[in-house]
């Protein structure tokens, strides 16, 4: 960690001292944390969290090649994986800080700023490591400002309520036969039909959002990331053959309001159904990490 100094909090970043900033949990991993002092330190601090990794991309697919952080000189865009998310808000904080050094303000309230690894693949060897770390607990968050939208004008809309991310496998299995054969419980069969009523409580939960009655913060999310089944043959999959195992993955999203408990019954009962030789498996750290998170909240009260 380093006290922010004069001189401006991006020079303190880009230049050697990066070393100093970064707390590694997890080795590869580094996580840079940044520290504005309040005048009363004795107060919660406000944490402004971003992170640094970002999805992987279609690099044929791109006008510019994505980790060239290319520069249209005269739009001003800049073309590069991440610069959406997440980079333009973090700046956003950076800057914002920048003018308010210069000006002369100081906080009331320390001010902290992380910048976390992996959080496109959950966080576990990021903000999971740091939030259960000493250094966290000494920093005495107050409130989090986590990852938002990036804002083309000056007003900053700020969400609350997020929906933690529950990633959901299912898969089906069942005996392999002749393409040509009908039988019943193939392996195709059962998850085409657990995709189906997936695909109804999907748009039970869109039709609400569809008609204004309901933001998207507010329901449960559920998009299909993956298919996948079929034997593999030189030319392509064999063709004859219904294959004995079939997966679909779905990223799905849970708003902390949401009735976990009747959620897990509905994926255990209705899109896994062990009675169709039907497992799931999700992401079930992230679901303690929330039911942590909301325990706490209830301790805390409003
Ligand atoms: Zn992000």
């Amino acid at each position: 960690m380093a006290e922010m100094r004069e001189g401006g909090v991006g020079q303190l970043i880009f230049k050697s001292q990066a070393k100093l900033l970064s707390l590694e949990f997890v080795k590869g991993k580094p996580l840079i944390l940044l520290k504005w002092a309040g005048k009363d330190p004795t107060l919660p601090s406000i944490l402004l969290n971003s992170h640094t990794d970002v999805v992987p991309s279609e690099h044929h697919k791109w006008t510019h090649p994505p980790f060239s952080a290319h520069l249209d000189s005269t739009t001003g865009n800049i073309f590069a994986r991440g610069s959406q998310d997440r980079k333009c808000v973090s700046l956003q904080y950076l800057e914002a800080i920048r003018k308010l050094k210069a000006s002369g303000f100081r906080p009331l309230r320390t001010v902290y700023l992380s910048f976390v690894p992996d959080e496109e693949i959950g966080g576990n060897d990021g903000a999971a490591k740091f939030a259960d770390s000493d250094v966290f607990a000494k920093m005495n968050v107050g409130i989090v400002l986590d990852e938002g939208l990036a804002s083309p004008t000056d007003n900053y809309r700020a969400f609350y309520g997020e929906r933690s991310p529950w990633w959901l496998v299912v898969k089906a299995v069942g005996a392999p036969g002749h393409g040509a054969k009908l039988y019943d419980n193939t392996a195709m069969e059962n998850l085409l039909r657990s995709i189906e009523t997936i695909r109804r409580f999907r748009a039970a939960q869109f039709d609400p959002v569809k008609a204004g009655l309901k933001a998207e913060g507010e329901v449960i999310s559920v998009n299909m990331v993956f298919l996948k089944s079929g034997t593999p043959s030189p030319s392509g999959f064999v063709m004859n053959l219904q294959p004995s195992e079939a997966q679909a993955g779905f990223d799905v999203r849970v708003p902390p309001t949401a009735d976990q408990a009747s959620l897990e019954r509905r994926i255990a009962e209705e899109w896994a159904p062990a009675s169709l030789n039907m497992t799931f498996e999700t992401c079930s750290h992230l679901r303690d990490l929330l039911s942590e998170t909301l325990k706490l909240a209830n301790v805390k009260g409003p």
